[in-house]
């Protein structure tokens, strides 16, 4: 606990005065530019990802950056905030970004395991990622596996999304845009989902433009 207080004192004296005069803009409210949605994992981190600014994103984070499907007599915590980030805020983007090593979708490749973690458990055995992935790809190894069960479980959040009728709405309205993406924090890469080709490519050989 000690070196993250000791950090807060740190941030108080350069970082912050650095941005002071953008903390007191923000003050008036934001105007966040994508909800992005990650998982909770702590080698994730999204402003340092984006090189984005305080206000720049609006986050939802749990593990395995799952996206609850609508339902409209069980409201919860992520969609509630879906609604807030495209009715109230008006975001141009979602962004459901999967990352490398992801603990959740091991957990997913392996729910027989998690007898000590009941709640995941029961959470993830909602999840059709793994399931499609092994349908898909009978043959392939356990490194793989999971490759694609990250990279299937973003798809999966994304049709999640468009169950959420602000979402659809927004996207009718030509508004909002929907975006898969996979974090690969060893390498710093970021793998961006193509709907025209239907495959990951690496924004640094794709030089992805991104608005
Ligand atoms: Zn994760």
């Amino acid at each position: 606990m000690d070196k993250i207080i000791r950090g807060v004192h740190e941030f108080q004296g350069h970082p912050f005065s650095e941005k002071e005069s953008l903390f007191s803009e923000l003050a008036s409210g934001q105007s966040p530019r994508s909800l992005f949605v990650t998982c909770s994992d702590s080698r994730v981190v999204p402003n340092l990802v984006t090189q984005t600014n305080p206000g720049e994103l609006f986050v939802i984070r749990n593990a395995g950056n799952l996206v609850p499907k609508y339902e409209q007599d069980q409201p919860t915590s992520e969609a509630a905030t879906i609604e807030y980030a495209v009715n109230a805020l008006k975001v141009p983007n979602i962004i459901i970004c999967g990352h490398s090593r992801c603990g959740a979708m091991g957990g997913l490749l392996a729910l027989d395991q998690l007898d000590a973690l009941p709640v995941v458990q029961s959470l993830l055995s909602k999840e059709t990622a793994a399931d499609r992935v092994r349908e898909k790809n009978p043959n392939a190894s356990a490194e793989d596996l999971l490759k694609y069960t990250i990279q299937e479980n973003v798809l999966v959040q994304i049709e999640n999304l468009k169950t959420h009728p602000c979402v659809t709405a927004a996207i009718d309205e030509g508004r909002l845009s929907l975006h898969g993406w996979v974090y690969q924090f060893e390498t710093g890469d970021v793998f961006i989902h193509s709907d025209r080709s239907s495959s990951f490519a690496s924004v640094r050989e794709s030089g992805e433009a991104f608005a």
